[in-house]
């Protein structure tokens, strides 16, 4: 049958690809560690499920107003506005399924063909395919290991054109495992608010996994609480990262654009799409986002923390791997640069971040993501997930270790 060439020229997710090779490989028996997915090992809260539980029993199974229950409208809508300092209300906040469906809306909506959206990079692996999907053009503008990753506003204002139509912002990063010191984010969007016409479209999925133990007095920072940006930010988070709720599949957007005009296009565009998301879902929303969750949402923080401290302790130990300590998200990204000619005990070539993968994945059975699905100037790197716990991190490293050690 006939492909589109929209959908057969865009790529797969590499980040659910390694996944999905890791999990045929556990099933046939490897003992695999795998550091690639994203995805918090914590079970959900109980009292979270408990709520989801209690409103399946009492029958609310059928649909709901698209975006969202008001009730959930408002617990997003009142946490925008006292966590991030976000003035907006409930009718400019959607509820997708997942963060990853907002952006997927957000970049619908933004883009016609031929538009630029710019994209510091190492980034994300979705971002590209869904800007290219819309048919928009990416702009990369590489952020250096040498500066923690971060791009500076020279290079931000540099990459900006007649037709930027939006800067896409990540902090904290993935896959960079990094977070913006606040200044320096306003900084960024001080170069955006310059420019009419540019939205930032600011991905904050993981902005409660920020560590100043790393990092003394760094914190999470929004774009969309700017004066200047309030009318040009769609803001994205969601539930899957700070709240262990990936399978839940629960994101929000909000854009207070034009009194909430361009939200009523995205939620236009969701209502033929998706409808709501699971209409049972919604109380567990306002749980999620209540008081009661807030300890278990830090006790979780906190183990994160640990571990980044961990990895980059480990990592620091590999003679041949170079990184900068991560201080937000749960990834480190080192780069293997230093393997570059070496082969692997089996012989398998080592020329960069994949054939590094490949091999790490075939002989000593650790599951990495290369890190050129991050971006044109992440070929060398290979992105590792500390969502784990301490046991498989320290056996993984300790084969990593071994690996890199046993290159020749
Ligand atoms: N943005 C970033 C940077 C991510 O790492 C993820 C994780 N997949 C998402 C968005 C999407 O998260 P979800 O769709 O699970 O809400
Ligand atoms: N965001 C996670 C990751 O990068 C989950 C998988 C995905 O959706 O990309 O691993």
């Amino acid at each position: 049958m006939h492909v589109s060439s929209r959908v057969s020229r865009m790529k797969e997710s590499a980040t659910l690809a390694v996944a999905a090779r890791a999990a045929a490989m556990k099933r046939e028996g490897i003992d695999v560690v795998a550091f690639g997915t994203g995805e918090p090992d914590f079970d959900t809260p109980a009292n979270i499920k408990a709520a989801a539980a209690r409103a399946l029993e009492a029958g609310m199974t059928k649909y709901v107003p698209t975006p969202g229950t008001p009730e959930a409208r408002a617990a997003v809508a009142a946490k925008l506005r006292t966590e991030n300092g976000i003035d907006c209300a409930p009718e400019h906040v959607s509820i997708t399924a997942g963060a990853k469906h907002s952006l997927y809306l957000a970049l619908q909506c933004l883009v016609d063909p031929g538009d630029e959206v710019v994209l510091p990079t190492p980034a994300w692996v979705s971002y590209r395919p869904l800007i290219e999907l819309a048919g928009g053009t990416c702009i990369e503008v590489p952020g250096a290991m040498e500066r923690g990753f971060r791009i500076t506003p020279a290079q931000l204002d540099a990459a900006i054109g007649p037709r930027t139509r939006a800067v896409i912002l990540n902090s904290p990063s993935n896959p960079c495992g990094i977070a913006y010191p606040p200044e320096e984010m306003r900084a960024l969007c001080d170069v955006v608010a310059a420019r009419p016409g540019v939205t930032v479209i600011s991905d904050e999925i993981y902005e409660k996994l920020v560590y100043p133990e790393v990092e003394p007095g760094l914190r999470a920072f929004s774009p969309g609480s700017m004066p200047a940006l309030r009318e040009r930010t769609v803001t994205l988070n969601g539930m899957s990262k700070a709240f262990a709720m990936t399978g839940w599949r629960i994101g929000y957007a909000c854009a207070p654009a034009g009194g909430g005009a361009f939200m009523r296009e995205l939620v236009k565009l969701q209502g033929q799409m998706t409808n709501n998301i699971a209409s049972f879902f919604m109380p567990a929303i306002v749980e999620a986002l209540s008081p009661a969750s807030a300890p278990q949402v830090e006790r979780m923080r906190e183990a994160f923390a640990a571990r980044a401290k961990l990895v980059h302790a480990l990592l620091s130990e590999i003679p041949r791997l170079r990184g900068v300590a991560p201080t937000g998200a749960f990834y480190a990204f080192p780069s293997v640069a230093g393997c570059r000619g070496l082969r692997s005990p089996a012989g398998r070539a080592i020329s960069d971040g994949q054939s590094y993968a490949e091999a790490l994945l075939a002989e000593a059975h650790v599951a990495v993501v290369p890190g050129g699905e991050f971006g044109a100037c992440a070929g060398d790197h290979v992105r590792l997930t500390f969502a784990c716990d301490e046991a498989m991190l320290r056996t993984g490293l300790a084969r990593i270790a071994e690996f890199t050690a046993s290159l020749r």
